[in-house]
């Protein structure tokens, strides 16, 4: 039995009892109608208190039981609910801890609520892409009012209980209660036993709001900043709806949504990257209680463009920093940076004074060596060219402590060349951060062919303490997203030679959901960042062709916002970008010297081209072991490229597509004589998978 029955004098307790979070698994939920219906028995029962245990009162639906029969099977949440509705025997929900999604909604069918301060209050369902199942939608308006709680719902962030307690007029709790909840839970009890009629969230009415406006506005909203999502849209619907029809019409209503949701793939792929993080914490060959190496002092060399955000991440986290430079000019520059942003942070309001200056002060600037002697973590962000990587990591054998993490954020070079400058290779580790460092969640942990297991189990917990998503990649040529992002580059390329422009394929890739399409996204990065790579492919592949049309933009110095012109012409100071005559006329003169008829692309065959190129490179990756799983993939993809959240990532959305689909597309790509048709050849992986009925995921 997941809750446990008690009775203590006159008033019997029912404690969920379900670790770690009192999930409302079906054991749990027999056992709370249980112990009402042993209470409604009992003559010397006059209350009911439920309550949590352990850290919290409910977390809300047992994941553990998700898309099992266990999930529906009878007492639903409804039915739990309505038993405490139907109880003659009033009964209080103690709440403290935690308090989300049907926990929530388990206390709002109590007749009462007690609170302890500092519980975290809230309906997450949204971020799992579905309204909340079990009369969230309904009853929340009808206690908080519906600005409130149209917030919460529609953002699933918690609110502390004791904001909420403060709130004017509010009718969630009825009570704070400082010090023992569970004996002032029974007072409280005790204090209302008598009362009739009692209370009840279903006699309580959802004003709606004065502005006749206000819905369609909250709307308007959530278009921009839940761009895409459907779930966020059907919130504002249910709490709408909460105001005008009945607690059990409205119900009806919230089912519907639900129900339709919970069934569609906006609401899949929600999942998806919901279980998907939690899997890419784990290596299969590295046991869960692997023993960690201590990691209390830090210390990051080159105070560039990666270094200073690098550094920030450990600040923040109040981890003392040491930045070593090899000039002072260079040091000075790149502590003025770090300062520039947190001062930005500061003015804000985002930032207190106090905190920035506490974080500084765990920073140590240097120019020698020595002083990182006893760093527990070293981080190599120099320059990118192989010979300084050496001299660095020579030196760092020489001087760091034995035992100590040596990680490089190299993007491009061999890890496993870099960890033999050493005599260590054992503690060597790639730590592939995202410019910009400070703010970019995802982490690529690049795993050299000796890394020990207890340096990679000590960088994954470490990348959590400064709240990074990290991800394993084997080694190989740009690791797992970069990889991938050189294939969609230069099937963007292509599509510009056969007579597509930069802006079509950006609105078609932007329209369909990519946070940014990859012309726009050149200029801001700066085009001469690809142009460097592919000279060197050039020398290294010359039998992989690419489009010349990005050379021929950085011949002309077109790099992008930075030189105030690119693949768009950016007005000075500007970032909008606006079609550029020049690029349009270089683009023709273009396709004349290849001898191309230019044709009108369709926006399905631009997205096609540009998503089924990210995934046919991920399948590579995949087969090669560069990548542990699937989902890995297509986390790298939602937290580093501005992929669809509502589609999963690039290896889910295939999967959902259908992969016989993706394979048929791939071969009429194939017929184009202006592709590469070697391009197209499916990879072994997905060309298996799809002949096996099967998918990534
Ligand atoms: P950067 O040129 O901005 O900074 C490099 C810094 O290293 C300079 O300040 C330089 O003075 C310093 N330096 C050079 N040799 C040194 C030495 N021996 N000892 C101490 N300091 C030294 O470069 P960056 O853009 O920050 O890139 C650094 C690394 O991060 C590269 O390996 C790069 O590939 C990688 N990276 C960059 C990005 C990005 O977007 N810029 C993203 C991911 C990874």
């Amino acid at each position: 039995m997941s809750a446990t029955y008690q009775v203590q004098g006159d008033v019997a307790v029912i404690s969920l009892s379900n670790p770690p979070v009192n999930g409302l698994g079906h054991a749990t939920r027999a056992g709370v109608v249980d112990g009402i219906r042993q209470a409604q028995a009992d003559g010397a029962v006059r209350a009911i208190v439920i309550a949590g245990s352990g850290k919290v009162f409910s977390g809300g639906a047992d994941i553990r039981e998700f898309n099992t029969p266990k999930a529906t099977a009878s007492p639903t949440l409804h039915e739990v609910i309505a038993a405490l509705e139907a109880c003659t025997k009033p009964v209080v929900a103690a709440v403290h801890g935690v308090a989300m999604g049907g926990g929530l909604e388990l206390a709002l069918g109590a007749h009462y609520r007690v609170v302890a301060p500092g519980a975290q209050i809230a309906l997450p369902e949204v971020k799992l892409g579905i309204v909340p199942g079990a009369g969230g939608t309904q009853r929340l308006p009808r206690v908080l009012g519906v600005e409130t709680a149209l917030r919460m719902i529609t953002t699933g962030e918690p609110v502390k209980s004791e904001v909420l307690a403060q709130a004017p007029g509010q009718q969630l709790f009825s009570r704070v209660i400082e010090g023992d909840l569970l004996a002032g839970a029974l007072a409280f009890a005790r204090e209302v036993a008598d009362a009739r009629p009692l209370p009840s969230v279903r006699q309580l009415s959802a004003a709606a709001p004065a502005d006749a406006a206000f819905f369609a506005q909250a709307k308007a909203q959530l278009a921009k900043t839940a761009r895409g999502l459907t779930a966020p849209q059907r919130c504002v619907d249910c709490v709408e709806a909460a105001t005008r029809l009945s607690l059990d019409d409205g119900l009806a209503y919230e089912r519907e949504a639900f129900t339709q949701l919970v069934a569609g793939v906006e609401s899949k792929a929600l999942r998806h990257a919901f279980f998907g993080e939690r899997a890419a914490a784990k290596i299969p060959d590295v046991a869960d209680d692997t023993p960690l190496r201590p990691v209390e002092r830090v210390a990051v060399i080159g105070a560039g463009t990666m270094g200073g955000g690098i550094a920030m991440n450990f600040l923040n986290a109040g981890i003392p920093v040491t930045m070593l430079e090899t000039q002072q000019a260079a040091l000075d520059r790149g502590l003025g940076v770090i300062r520039k942003n947190y001062e930005a942070q500061v003015a804000k309001g985002k930032l207190a004074q106090a905190k920035y200056e506490q974080r500084m002060s765990l920073l140590t600037p240097t120019l020698n060596v020595a002083d990182i002697a006893q760093a527990d973590m070293v981080i190599e962000a120099v320059f990118e060219d192989l010979g300084v990587k050496e001299s660095v990591f020579k030196q760092l054998d020489a001087t760091v402590k034995p035992g100590a993490i040596l990680a490089s954020n190299t993007s491009t070079l061999d890890l496993n060349q870099i960890a033999a400058f050493t005599r260590r290779p054992q503690d060597v580790v790639g730590l592939h951060f995202f410019s910009p460092a400070n703010v970019m969640r995802l982490l690529e942990v690049v795993r050299g062919a000796k890394t020990a297991p207890d340096v990679l189990a000590t960088v994954m917990q470490l990348a959590k303490k400064i709240k990074k998503l990290a991800v394993v990649a084997g080694v190989c040529d740009g690791f797992i997203g970069n990889r991938m992002i050189e294939q969609y580059s230069r099937q963007a390329g292509f599509l510009l030679d056969e007579g597509a422009s930069p802006e079509q394929v950006d609105r078609a890739i932007e329209k369909w959901g990519m946070a940014m399409g990859p012309f726009r996204m050149g200029d801001l990065a700066g085009n001469d960042i690809g142009w460097a790579i592919r000279k060197r492919r050039y020398v290294e592949k010359p039998a992989v062709r690419y489009s010349k049309t990005a050379d021929l933009l950085c011949e002309q110095g077109r790099f992008g916002q930075k030189t105030g012109a690119g693949w768009y012409d950016y007005e000075p100071g500007q970032r909008e970008p606006k079609p550029s005559a020049l690029v349009s006329e270089m683009l023709v003169a273009h396709r004349k010297s290849l001898g191309i008829t230019p044709r009108a692309i369709s926006d399905d065959e631009i997205v096609g081209r540009l998503v089924w190129s990210l995934v046919n490179e991920g399948a590579r990756i995949l087969e090669e072991g560069i990548a542990q799983r699937a989902s890995d993939i297509d986390m790298i993809y939602l937290s580093g490229y501005g992929f669809p959240l509502f589609r999963g990532g690039p290896m889910f959305y295939a999967d959902t597509v259908g992969l016989p689909a993706v394979v048929d597309a791939m071969k009429t790509y194939q017929r184009n004589p202006h592709d590469d048709a070697s391009f197209w050849e499916p990879a072994a992986l997905l060309a298996q998978l799809a002949a096996q009925g099967k998918t990534f995921n």
